[in-house]
């Protein structure tokens, strides 16, 4: 039978609280005091930590750590009836509890949230599930770039007390967000700003579950750009829309490389295989041999071959009679043929050097109409905007959420006090 409860437990930080969803399984039900007990307060006598290695089995563990045939059927049985053991990921954590000596219990995270507790006393075993409950926060943050928009984020002071992978994530967010509108590796200068307004979920050990950023603005070249987040479904599936309501979405991404470098624009140059002027048709990317390639728009895969010239080529045919070309590919996705229906930044084949190349990396067109054409030079236009019946949450969810952003020192103020400095 299952009895399930809920407790909260207020701890001495405010983000200390734990949900308890216990059910008990022996005839003698644990106190919910002493349940309590068991998630947050040091448990007395010696706990064993062991973490279950490739190809180990929990009634293993159970063996190696002395238990009897009877205990550890007692353990594994209360234990299923949470979770299933042969479930458990290589190296997760496994605590045994002994009070003089005698076993007394163990705990089992299943995952970063959730831990499995088995305490055994006289009379049988009886398990529980210990969810950590999350807490939000919203997190500000405004400068100047200087160089990157990754060194402005991550070496901002006010930042020092989120962790590196937050502020990593701080950073990767604004160039998801953005990445329609701005190039960060070829169009930010210095002196360009940003301000940002981020809500974040953390665990109780302070780690972050799961975040996005709640509005953002980028000055660059003393053009402002706007993201605000809205979620017309409400089912959480939301996406960024600019200040008028128009998505910051496009049919095509920037770049078909993340952290890219251009090497050679479209136009006239100069080939180096074949040392005469001809027409550049494409945008050349370098990058390491291996670096993920992605389609810059949906579309359905309709060439995927190798050609002297091109190498390993993939062409991807999007709607409106646009056409997308990668070649010099060292290899292609798996899965990805001709006729296979490929998605905006899906992953297609990997930078090589095949064909007429001399060195790793991409050549990138773009056909319209059967004309190949600069995607540096294209303005594309945007997805749908804020669905009209949406409208009137619309208005009031980004006037609070662009308050906040405007609460934080602008472009002028931000550059005023780097002239002083
Ligand atoms: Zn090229």
């Amino acid at each position: 039978m299952m009895n399930r409860r809920t407790i909260l437990v207020g701890g001495c930080a405010a983000v200390a609280a734990a949900t308890v969803l216990g059910s008990a399984l022996s005839r003698d039900r644990i106190p919910e005091v002493e349940l309590v007990e068991a998630v947050q307060a040091a448990m007395p006598g010696r706990v064993e930590v062991r973490t279950l290695s490739f190809g180990e089995t929990f009634g293993q563990i159970l063996e190696d750590a002395g238990l009897g045939t009877a205990e550890r059927l007692s353990v594994l049985e209360a234990f299923r009836a949470e979770a299933e053991p042969r479930r458990l990921r290589t190296n997760a954590e496994v605590r045994i509890h002994w009070v003089d000596e005698r076993f007394h219990g163990i705990a089992v995270a299943l995952d970063r949230d959730r831990t499995v507790r088995v305490d055994c006393r006289a009379g049988g075993c009886s398990a529980s599930t210990v969810t950590l409950t999350t807490t939000v926060d919203t997190v500000y943050a405004a400068g100047v770039i200087e160089t990157s928009l990754w060194s402005a984020v991550t070496g901002l002071p006010e930042l020092a007390s989120a962790s590196v992978g937050d502020r990593r994530n701080f950073v990767l967010s604004l160039d998801k967000v953005f990445q329609w509108q701005i190039d960060f590796s070829r169009q930010i200068l210095a002196g360009d700003t940003y301000r940002f307004v981020f809500e974040r979920e953390k665990r109780p050990d302070g780690s972050m579950r799961a975040g996005h950023l709640l509005s953002a603005e980028i000055v660059n070249q003393g053009k402002a750009y706007h993201a605000i987040w809205f979620d017309p479904n409400g089912d959480g599936e939301g996406t960024w829309y600019d200040m008028d309501g128009q998505s910051v979405r496009r049919a095509f991404l920037m770049k078909p490389i993340e952290l890219s470098r251009i090497s050679s624009r479209f136009g006239m140059r100069h080939h180096p295989i074949l040392k005469t002027w001809r027409n550049h048709n494409g945008v050349d990317y370098a990058a390491a041999r291996g670096t993920p390639v992605q389609s810059t728009g949906a579309g359905v895969v309709v060439r995927r071959n190798r050609s002297d010239t091109y190498g390993n080529v993939i062409d991807v045919r999007h709607p409106n009679g646009f056409l997308t070309r990668y070649a010099h590919l060292n290899g292609f996705a798996r899965g990805i043929a001709v006729g296979s229906r490929v998605s905006q930044g899906e992953v297609i084949g990997y930078v090589g050097m095949t064909g007429m190349s001399t060195g790793y990396h991409l050549h990138y067109e773009m056909h319209a109409s059967g004309r190949a054409v600069d995607p540096l030079a294209i303005e594309f236009p945007p997805e749908d905007p804020v669905p009209a019946d949406d409208r009137a949450r619309w208005e009031l969810e980004s006037a609070a959420r662009l308050a906040l952003l405007f609460s934080l020192p602008g472009p002028e103020e931000l550059r005023s006090v780097r002239a002083d400095q």
